[in-house]
């Protein structure tokens, strides 16, 4: 599901829920616009189709209007790894969770990521010094492969 507004010429997409052949991707409406920001925090899981579907409506935004994604979940990291295309060289991401887990508990929390703080657009990467679980109070550790997960800030 896609919930748009707009600021000052900002057009912000909130997306949620599942990216499949079920979602309803409404046109934007551009005229003027000055930027789009994707947020993805609340979806949940994509499949193939919806990788589809997305690329395609992607193309139906003039690249020279700055977009954004932000708070990319670890289900959309994963695509932009596996699939060239789902995030087009013009568009930037601003800010990603990464998953840390806490061996006490088993938790698994979602740590977000923001350009020009823990990583930047060159693909330099500043861990948190440390990420605590929030019950146990002890560090968590990263629960992805730094080399996998990190790629799409590499690519170019
Ligand atoms: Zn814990």
């Amino acid at each position: 599901m896609l919930n748009v507004t707009n600021k000052d010429g900002i057009v912000n997409v909130q997306v949620s829920g599942l990216i499949n052949e079920d979602i309803h991707l409404n046109k934007l409406s551009l005229n003027g616009a000055k930027g789009v920001v994707f947020d993805f925090a609340n979806v949940d899981a994509i499949n193939s189709i919806g990788v589809k579907m997305w690329i395609g409506y992607l193309g139906e935004i003039p690249q020279n209007v700055p977009t954004k994604y932000v708070n990319c979940p670890r289900v959309f990291v994963d695509q932009m790894n596996m699939v060239m295309g789902f995030k087009p060289k013009h568009i930037a991401v601003d800010s990603f969770f990464v998953p840390y887990y806490c061996d006490e508990c088993s938790k698994v929390q979602p740590t977000l990521y923001n350009n020009g703080k823990e990583f930047d657009t060159s693909g330099k990467i500043n861990h948190p010094q440390k990420v605590e679980c929030p019950k146990c109070k002890v560090p968590m550790q990263m629960d992805v492969m730094e080399a996998k997960y990190f790629m799409f800030l590499k690519r170019k």
